[in-house]
């Protein structure tokens, strides 16, 4: 029997207000893959992961989750489900120290917070040395780490992220990238949205083009190359 994806996106519609601003979106994420979110500024890729976490309900079409249909569902059904969403803006709590922020991704998972501050600070040294330093004091990689830290210490079935280079270095966004595909070798199928498609072709296995609230092309990096030429060339068009 085979698998079923880690998330299928079915047809979905969305609007604010009156205004429709994803017109049948249609992608998966093949389980164990990373697939990126790719489109210009505006072409629907907030929309379409705010459809998919649960803080939009789509006008229309069918969200499933590990084959789990799951529109309309509340934050805490999709956290069950293994869904963990890293917003634009990391979703970190600046006025906790970085050990306080740690305690609190104790709360959704089994793992205990002994087992979190070893997995963090594994992965993210840097994390240790700044244990005791507020969040929000953090460098902008330093932040972003912390945010990453939450998805590995819940083991989520699907992890996506939102603008993962959002405001920060070259290098330090390679470095993350880096990090999203060791997350990726444990088994957690990933999608990340990213508006500068380079980076984030490098780590993944499939991409999808948005533009203008749709999708314009699916495919593995090298065959849609046209596509997100068009897409950025053409704006919302
Ligand atoms: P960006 O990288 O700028 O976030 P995006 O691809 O994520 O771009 P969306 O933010 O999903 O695109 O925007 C899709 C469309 O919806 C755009 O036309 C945008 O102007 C509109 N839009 C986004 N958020 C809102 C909102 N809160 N109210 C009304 N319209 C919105």
């Amino acid at each position: 029997m085979t698998e079923p994806n880690a998330l299928d996106v079915v047809d979905l519609t969305a609007a604010y207000g009156r205004i429709e601003v994803l017109h049948g979106v249609t992608f998966s994420v093949p389980r164990g893959s990373v697939v990126a979110l790719l489109g210009p500024n505006g072409a629907g890729k907030s929309t379409t992961l705010r459809c998919i976490s649960g803080q939009l309900e789509p006008t229309a079409g069918h969200l499933h989750i590990g084959g789990h249909h799951l529109n309309g569902a509340a934050a805490d059904r999709l956290a069950r489900a293994g869904l963990c969403t890293i917003p634009e803006g990391r979703g970190i709590f600046p006025n906790l120290s970085v050990e306080e922020n740690l305690r609190l991704f104790a709360f959704t998972t089994a793992n205990s917070d002994q087992e979190i501050r070893e997995i963090t600070y594994t992965q993210f040294p840097r994390l240790q040395e700044r244990r005791s330093q507020l969040a929000g004091r953090l460098s902008g990689g330093e932040q972003q780490m912390l945010a990453m830290a939450r998805a590995l210490a819940t083991s989520p079935a699907i992890l996506m992220l939102d603008e993962l280079s959002m405001g920060l270095a070259p290098k330090i966004v390679e470095n993350l990238y880096g990090i999203v595909a060791d997350i990726a070798r444990t088994g957690v199928s990933v999608l990340v949205v990213e508006q500068f498609a380079r980076r984030a072709l490098a780590v993944a296995q499939y991409g999808v083009v948005m533009a203008g609230g749709r999708v314009t092309a699916v495919g593995e990096p090298a065959d849609i190359q046209d596509e997100l030429s068009a897409a950025y060339l053409g704006g919302a068009a």
